[in-house]
């Protein structure tokens, strides 16, 4: 078994490499997950407006294809990633690649396009000392302005880290917007809110799950938009499955979600096909 996570190791570490040693330009071509040979590769998955189902933004979450496994879930390898530190190239790789896809929609797409892109951050990325620089690089070399980023950490993530927090203030400074990721999982995330100067909450699926049947579950869900409400956060609902839970989200007041009810993580073009031009002046953006 150590054996197989040391081999998993070093293939991703290749898979990494194969991507950042690719000349800039050519990934767009190759960004189809079909017909392709990249082992790494973004999906993207829509947040939309609660009351009309429209995309607003999108999360890039990260896929590898590996050789003789298929398709290896971010769960299986983000852990082994952050314990090696290869999680410091892969999420640089990441970022520019989101950055990039993010610049092609509005491009492309102009009004319809989704707002800002969120790219998933481990906390080891946090406390490299090159981060912030290479949040600059990415949105620089994507020529993309950076309020169409935003940058998702979870609570562990920054919790009992000064370093963490500096660079997340770092990042404000340059106006890149921050969500609190899995919101409510973890311990100390009301303390969190006072320390971490973040935009967003995403209110974890685990309590979007039973919010029509547990009633503890609407509690919290509940508190938790109050407490956004009254903070000037944006609040994100993940995990939405059923009419019946996106119907009880809008009416506790929540504006925006994610789920298989509206869509899965998708690759880019099938993402500017569901775009569909804003109305104007109508809708809320986060
Ligand atoms: P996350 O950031 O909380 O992302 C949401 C996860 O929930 C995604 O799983 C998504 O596919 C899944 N999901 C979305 N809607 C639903 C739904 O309605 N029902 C259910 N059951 N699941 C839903 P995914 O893509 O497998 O990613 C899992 C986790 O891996 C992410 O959780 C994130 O923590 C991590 N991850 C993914 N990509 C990256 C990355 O580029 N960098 C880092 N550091 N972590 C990543
Ligand atoms: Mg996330
Ligand atoms: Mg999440
Ligand atoms: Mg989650």
């Amino acid at each position: 078994r150590i054996v197989a996570h040391a081999e998993l190791g070093a293939q991703l570490r290749d898979a990494i490499d194969a991507e950042l040693s690719r000349p800039s330009g050519s990934s767009r071509e190759l960004s189809r997950p079909s017909g392709s040979s990249r082992q790494l590769f973004l999906l993207y998955q829509p947040i939309v407006r609660l009351d009309d189902g429209r995309t607003a933004a999108t999360e890039a979450l990260v896929r590898w294809r590996h050789p003789s496994r298929g398709v290896v879930p971010p769960l299986e390898f983000i852990p082994a990633a952050e314990q090696t530190g290869l999680i410091v190239p892969l999420g640089r790789w990441v970022l520019r690649e989101a950055c990039r896809q993010q610049a092609t929609w509005l491009r492309d797409l102009g009004t319809a396009a989704p707002q800002s892109v969120s790219v998933n951050v481990a906390g080891r990325q946090l406390t490299d000392p090159q981060f912030v620089a290479d949040v600059v690089a990415a949105l620089d070399d994507a020529g993309l302005d950076a309020r169409h980023l935003t940058l998702e950490v979870t609570e562990t993530a920054v919790l009992d880290s000064a370093e963490a927090v500096a660079t997340l203030e770092a990042l404000r400074g340059l106006r890149v917007k921050l969500a609190l990721d899995d919101f409510g999982t973890a311990a100390s995330s009301l303390g969190l809110l006072l320390t971490c100067p973040v935009t967003s909450l995403k209110l974890d699926r685990t309590f979007v799950a039973g919010i029509t049947t547990v009633a503890r579950q609407e509690a919290v869900a509940t508190a938790v938009i109050r407490m956004a409400q009254a903070l000037d956060l944006a609040a994100v609902a993940e995990g939405i499955e059923t009419q019946e839970q996106a119907r009880m989200l809008r009416h506790l007041g929540y504006r925006f979600g994610q789920g298989y009810l509206y869509a899965r993580p998708l690759p880019p073009d099938e993402v500017a096909a569901m775009s569909a031009p804003a109305l104007a002046g109508r809708n809320p953006s986060i």
